[in-house]
């Protein structure tokens, strides 16, 4: 331990938290769940390996990509295998590259200047700006209003330039080779947890210790039965909560929660897939994928539904929507094994109310000494891999680290 992280106190073992502890070489980790990787976790049941949900790895900068390189079990490279459902039709993802391959007399359609997201009023107008109003009908508006459930108008449009791949241009890109994620690595065995695992050896983490108050003015996180002072804090739980811990003024933004029914099928698939986004308003999940890996003939499936305040449907109601799912494309098998996992704060809602107000938060927060990081630490839809900035980010702020 160096001694400028000697008082750094970091609430949350997930990749962000343990990403800092890495970094910093110190500091004491509070973590309220029995083990690490928070979303990025993976659980054995039966003959199968399922994680929170599809979890895919994709380095975009090289300087992440070394500094995971010596926590990362054996990987395997996968080539996307990605659909839109569109009736009873699987369309290669991106639906907006793969639709005008295939009916190439709709490309008029497609708005000849796609404006920039930061431009865009809100969501739901730079997406039909984007797409035209064809695409936005068929998939952008089913899909992202059963995915965020609440109006698209009330949505940032920022995010979208980095998740959403844009159109095609006069050369297209085929389909398989568009977007961020057309290739990426999942390890060999033991599912996207093992990374977090071997992360957090070495780390000093007090399991099964949630934060439950924070007092600024002392500087304390207040534990049941025990008091943690600190000079830094660097917060990895979401914003929401840190908020409501600390007795923040600010309003507590809302989270979008996940839902996986995680399904061991054995059987046969009509057609491999990696993952399936779900537009359809009478089909509850927005994304079902399969696990990479497996035996030939048994399969790890997820099936993903949000929520906000509703609590998501029964385990019961959902298996039986997953089912008819299956069958409409095409898979004949059995279930062998269920695992229903839950996150509620999965992630961060990009609210117009929170246009520019973020960073005042933030501001005010460092004054007490707390340096919000990590996904929904400081409410930025991020990858796993944008957990190494996040931690480096957070550590320069806090001058733990120095450029
Ligand atoms: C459904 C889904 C699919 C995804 N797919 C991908 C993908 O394919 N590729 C990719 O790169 N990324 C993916 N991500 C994103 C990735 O999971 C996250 O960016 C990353 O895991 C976030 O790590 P984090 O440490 O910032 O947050 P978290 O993992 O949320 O860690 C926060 C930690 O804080 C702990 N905590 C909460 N409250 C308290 C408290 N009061 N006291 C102490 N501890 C507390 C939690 O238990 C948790 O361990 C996906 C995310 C979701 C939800």
């Amino acid at each position: 331990m160096n001694a400028a992280s000697d008082k750094l106190l970091i609430l949350g073992a997930g990749l962000t938290g343990l990403s800092v502890a890495q970094l910093a070489r110190g500091g004491t980790i509070l973590e309220r769940e029995a083990r690490p990787g928070g979303m990025a976790q993976s659980f054995q049941r039966d003959r199968y390996t399922f994680d929170f949900g599809g979890h895919y790895l994709h380095f975009q900068d090289s300087e992440a990509e070394r500094f995971f390189s010596p926590f990362l079990p054996v990987l395997e490279n996968h080539q996307r295998e990605s659909f839109v459902l569109i009736g009873e039709e699987l369309l290669a993802y991106p639906i907006q590259h793969s639709f005008f391959q295939r009916f190439p007399l709709q490309t008029p359609s497609l708005p000849p200047h796609p404006p920039e997201p930061e431009r865009s009023p809100n969501l739901a107008k730079h997406l039909q700006a984007t797409f035209g109003p064809f695409l936005w009908e068929l998939f952008f508006k089913p899909y992202n209003t059963k995915l965020w459930k609440c109006p698209l108008e009330t949505l940032q449009a920022g995010g979208a330039r980095r998740w959403i791949p844009p159109p095609p241009t006069v050369v297209p890109t085929p389909a398989e080779k568009a977007g961020y994620n057309a290739t990426f690595g999942y390890p060999k065995i033991g599912g996207i947890g093992k990374m977090a695992a071997n992360m957090a050896s070495g780390v000093r983490v007090l399991y099964g210790t949630p934060a439950e108050k924070i007092d600024r003015a002392k500087k304390l996180v207040i534990t049941k039965g025990r008091e943690f002072p600190y000079q830094k804090l660097i917060s990895t739980i979401p914003l929401n909560a840190l908020l409501s811990l600390s007795d923040h003024p600010f309003p507590a933004p809302s989270p979008l929660g996940v839902s996986i029914l995680n399904i061991g099928f054995r059987g046969t698939l009509q057609r491999p897939f990696s993952w399936i986004y779900i537009p359809h308003p009478s089909i509850p999940f927005f994304r079902v994928g399969r696990y990479p890996g497996g035996d030939e003939d048994r399969h790890g499936l997820y099936f993903e539904i949000s929520f906000r305040e509703e609590p998501p449907p029964a385990t019961e109601v959902l298996l039986r929507h997953a089912r008819s799912l299956l069958s409409l494309l095409g898979a004949q098998g059995e279930v062998e094994t269920i695992l229903r996992l839950n996150l509620p704060e999965a992630y961060p809602t990009p609210s117009l109310t929170l246009s520019g107000k973020l960073e005042g938060l933030f501001d005010s927060l460092k004054e007490d000494s707390i340096y919000p990081a990590g996904r929904m630490g400081s409410w930025q839809y991020l990858s796993m891999a944008d957990c190494y900035n996040e931690a480096k980010r957070s550590l320069l702020q806090a001058e733990i680290l120095k450029v």
